[in-house]
């Protein structure tokens, strides 16, 4: 299949976007794991998202689209692609619906997850991530079983850089400015599936719903 997940910060779309590429093949494209790894390595791409990362604002719509022109390309995306927190912005999306209209692709669904935003502070304050792998883990719901250590990969388990109050309160003002008028958008697109999270199970369900 091919999705749009399109949440705030903390709905969940990473951990519904793992349980989807079970399902059928598909991978899942997370543009924050591919700029966090390239923090991480210190390249070029790194280095001139690092900012804009740390204090959560966006980072640019041409270095975005750099990544995903190239990414929609590879061999992999032939099974299906979940978009995990792309496209994020107007021009974002636009230059998407022009790339997919370029290489002959449609989306199957672009899925909204509603979650409460009381629910989301306390998941964002509370997450924590691999650095290695990028498993998502939940000191009170879902911790690991060594203390700091994934169970995966056995790498660094920690809170990431942008989940200081700070950065969390700024992710969401730009999720509500710059991501949210998305909904919009993709219901004019007449591709928009808005499901309230009650669990990451219950959002792969109504997608399984909708698409088959
Ligand atoms: P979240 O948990 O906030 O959904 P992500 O892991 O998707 O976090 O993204 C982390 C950060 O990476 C964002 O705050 C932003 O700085 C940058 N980023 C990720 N995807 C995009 C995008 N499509 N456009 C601009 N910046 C992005
Ligand atoms: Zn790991």
């Amino acid at each position: 299949m091919k999705l749009i997940l399109l949440g705030a910060p903390g709905a969940g779309k990473g951990t519904v976007a793992k349980l989807l590429t079970k399902l059928d093949g598909s991978v899942q494209i997370s543009t924050g794991d591919i700029l966090r790894s390239a923090v991480a390595a210190g390249t070029q791409l790194g280095k001139q998202a690092e900012v804009a990362m740390k204090t959560g604002d966006l980072v640019s719509d041409e270095l975005i689209m750099g990544i995903m022109e190239e990414r929609l390309k590879e061999d992999d995306c032939k099974s299906g692609y979940l978009l995990d927190g792309f496209p994020r912005t107007i021009p974002q999306a636009k230059a998407l619906k022009t790339l997919l209209d370029q290489i002959g692709e449609k989306l199957d669904a672009v899925v909204e997850i509603d979650v409460p935003k009381d629910v989301i502070l306390d998941r964002l304050t509370t997450r924590r991530t691999c650095s290695k792998c990028g498993a998502i883990y939940n000191v009170k719901s879902n911790p690991t079983k060594i203390q700091d250590v994934c169970d995966k990969c056995g790498g660094a388990v920690a809170q990431r850089d942008d989940e200081t109050e700070e950065a969390i309160s700024n992710r969401l003002n730009v999720y509500n400015k710059q991501t949210a008028p998305l909904v919009d958008f993709y219901q004019a697109e007449g591709l928009l599936l808005s499901v309230d999270a009650l669990s990451s199970d219950a959002v792969v369900d109504a997608i399984k719903a909708k698409i088959n």
